[in-house]
């Protein structure tokens, strides 16, 4: 049964519970999911308990920004440890770096005299990786905005005058820390990233897969990216990037990776958390407390 590994939940900019986020893919027919919020695992272990009810596998991820070159790059951490000293460091850098960035949006936008409390905005994200969206969300709510494309396109995207600049960790620091962290490092959206002419050097910086299955993909772009994948020898991952609900629907479970493509992610992970020279208890497909290889 198919899978959907891109999925963000209220613990970062997306609004489903990790349990409704459960629910949604069970309904949808999904055997297998990974919740990827920005910057943070916290959402991790109620998901995982939520699905292992409902007889669904989930891994433990995340979706962290980086940058080579002054090109954003999103990099997808799968099989992530939560409990990796280096990924909890960055993650509170990365969390008060958002926090700090909502309060200089918010200060823009006061500017520039639109009259909107950062207190609410901080109330309405309630999470400690808060985003773009939650000011969108917020200034809709407020009346000051028609929808959330709508804030985006006056105030929030880069070049707009609210748009201010986030800090980005190198695209090879980050492939390091998922790796010490014990996961797999896939970019995500290249055809969104359009950032195509940095996959090699990513290879070479260690990265392990490609997000060929996307919802703004198209069937061309996913088979091309397979292409490139195939190319490069890394995985081939995907997922609907759900934040809620999209023209009143969940879109989880309508992008959906293929058995076999989910099964190679599983196997590197549990090649690479060999080759690292243990085994993961209780980590999908691995049997809980079995012995280290020597
Ligand atoms: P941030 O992490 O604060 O830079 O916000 C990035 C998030 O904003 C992305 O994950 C998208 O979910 C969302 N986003 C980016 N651009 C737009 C847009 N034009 N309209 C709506 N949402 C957007
Ligand atoms: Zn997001
Ligand atoms: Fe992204
Ligand atoms: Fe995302």
């Amino acid at each position: 049964m198919p899978a959907d590994l891109h999925l963000h939940s209220c613990f970062s900019d997306g609004t489903f519970t990790p349990e409704e986020i459960a629910a949604e893919a069970h309904r949808a027919g999904l055997q297998t999911i990974a919740l990827t919020d920005h910057d943070t695992t916290e959402g991790c272990p109620r998901a995982a308990a939520a699905c292992a009810a409902l007889g669904l596998e989930c891994m433990a991820a995340a979706e962290l920004t980086a940058e080579t070159d002054g090109a954003e790059i999103h990099l997808l951490g799968y099989y992530l440890d939560p409990e990796s000293a280096p990924l909890r460091a960055a993650f509170a850098r990365f969390q008060e770096v958002r926090q700090q960035r909502i309060r200089d949006i918010v200060a823009k936008l006061n500017a520039l005299g639109v009259p909107l409390p950062v207190d609410r905005v901080l109330a309405l994200a309630h999470c400690r990786a808060p985003g773009r969206p939650h000011v969108a969300r917020a200034l809709v709510e407020a009346g000051l905005c028609r929808n959330a494309d709508d804030a985006f396109d006056r105030f929030l995207k880069k070049g707009k005058p609210a748009w201010v600049p986030k800090f980005k960790m190198a695209t090879a620091e980050v492939i390091r820390l998922i790796h010490e962290a014990g996961g797999l490092a896939v970019m995500a959206h290249p055809g969104l990233t359009r950032a195509d002419e940095r996959i090699p050097q990513l290879v070479g910086e260690g990265l392990d897969g490609i997000e060929c299955y996307h919802t703004r993909h198209s069937a061309a772009a996913t088979e091309y990216y397979r292409q490139v994948a195939e190319h490069h020898g890394v995985l081939v991952t995907g997922g609907s990037d759900c934040h809620g609900l999209s023209k009143g629907k969940p879109l989880i479970g309508t992008v959906r990776l293929p058995d076999r493509d989910v099964a190679r992610l599983r196997e590197r992970f549990l090649q690479r958390a060999a080759g690292r020279g243990f085994l993961l208890a209780g980590a999908p497909g691995v049997t809980p407390g079995l012995a280290p290889p020597h």
